[in-house]
């Protein structure tokens, strides 16, 4: 069996979802008609194939690009790990989001070294679901997915496929 490669260049990957801006409008709208549990099936049996072919050590993108929300009980727990009291941790690691939600106060995260997660067993929710395509309801977070296209080469690859796997038409470039 043909193994699937990936596309893994984060250049060409920006690149590309720039020049398939509309494409990718029209392809959203095409999966908002299509039947929820028909489209999660193959969204997680593309993730299933492809997200084992792509090494998040090597990648490290999300941690380097995106602002980690976290909750109290996160806090509490990795402060605790850091032995450091609360209020300190909050003050070197924190600030509060518009919306009153705690996020990390600096891209790339604090805890990301040599494109590894140095408190691993202490990560965040938000950073053990990410890019979440495992998840059911694929067609309620259309617009997070098509956020994180050009920077996460996981769901790059598996929307690309998906386009393949429906049938859609893609614009002639
Ligand atoms: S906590 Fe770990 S997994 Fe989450 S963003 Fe930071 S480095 Fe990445
Ligand atoms: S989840 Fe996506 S962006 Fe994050 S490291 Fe893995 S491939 Fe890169």
């Amino acid at each position: 069996m043909e193994v699937f490669q990936p596309h893994t260049d984060l250049k060409y990957i920006a690149q590309f979802a720039k020049d398939h801006e509309l494409e990718n409008d029209r392809f959203r709208d095409f999966v908002k008609e299509r039947n929820e549990e028909a489209i999660d099936l193959q969204v997680q049996q593309l993730d299933a194939m492809i997200s084992p072919t792509i090494s998040c050590t090597e990648c490290g993108n999300c941690c380097k690009s995106l602002m980690v929300c976290l909750n109290e009980s996160e806090a509490d727990a990795l402060s605790g790990y850091l032995q450091q009291p609360r209020e300190a941790f909050d003050q070197k690691y924190l600030e509060k989001g518009s919306n009153g939600m705690m996020i990390m106060n600096q891209m790339p995260c604090h805890f990301l070294s040599d494109n590894k997660c140095t408190i691993y067993e202490y990560r965040f929710e938000g950073c053990k679901e990410f890019p979440a395509l495992h998840l059911p309801h694929f067609k309620r977070r259309l617009f997070t997915t098509f956020m994180h296209y050009d920077r996460c080469p996981i769901i790059f690859n598996v929307v690309e496929q998906l386009k393949t796997t429906m049938q859609f038409e893609r614009d002639t470039q």
